[in-house]
């Protein structure tokens, strides 16, 4: 089963490659897609749902990434798999935003980001498609782009607390 890889994996800080389109018609990313989903549905962070994963994560260095929204939301983000991804406009407007991420389960931070975007990528089929997206999807969308990258939000953030710190500032204020 796949399962995510530690912090200091180096599929965590390479920029990852390209899926060819070998690996679209082979069944190389369906494959992979399916070990993602199976990875992101089996851990929860401290209680929280995750929504997104990025193929890094499972230590595979390929620019994928997916939005599998298992929360009970009642209004759930939109099931959205990104393969070769290019983010190709950012709004002027950024906003400081509460961030963290599976891949660093201890630690949480604020992080500046577009507020909205405009992704093109292929989707599971290989089929180019471009959408814009806005607050938190265009959060998880730039957070998602970063592990393509080898960025995790610990590299980009103004302040980080660990998990621990926030639950004593949360007693303290009752
Ligand atoms: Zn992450």
């Amino acid at each position: 089963m796949a399962k995510l890889v530690p912090e200091n994996h180096p599929a965590l800080h390479t920029i990852a490659e390209v899926v060819t389109p070998e690996e679209i018609a082979n069944g190389e990313l369906t494959k992979l897609l399916k070990a993602m989903r199976t990875a992101l549905r089996s851990y929860q962070v401290d209680g929280f749902i995750p929504v997104a994963i990025a193929a890094p994560q499972i230590g595979v260095s390929k620019r994928v990434f997916l939005l599998d929204d298992q929360s009970d939301d009642r209004n759930p983000l939109p099931a959205l798999v990104a393969v070769n991804p290019e983010i190709v406009k950012y709004s002027r407007k950024t906003q400081l935003l509460g961030e963290g991420c599976l891949s660093v389960p201890e630690l949480y931070g604020e992080v500046r980001r577009h507020t909205n975007v405009t992704l093109r990528a292929l989707d599971a089929d290989g089929t180019p498609y471009e959408r814009g997206a806005g607050g938190l999807l265009a959060q998880i969308i730039q957070h998602e782009y970063d592990h393509l990258d080898g960025i995790l939000f610990t590299d980009r953030a103004k302040r980080v607390w660990s998990i621990a710190e926030l639950k004593d500032s949360a007693k303290q204020t009752g």
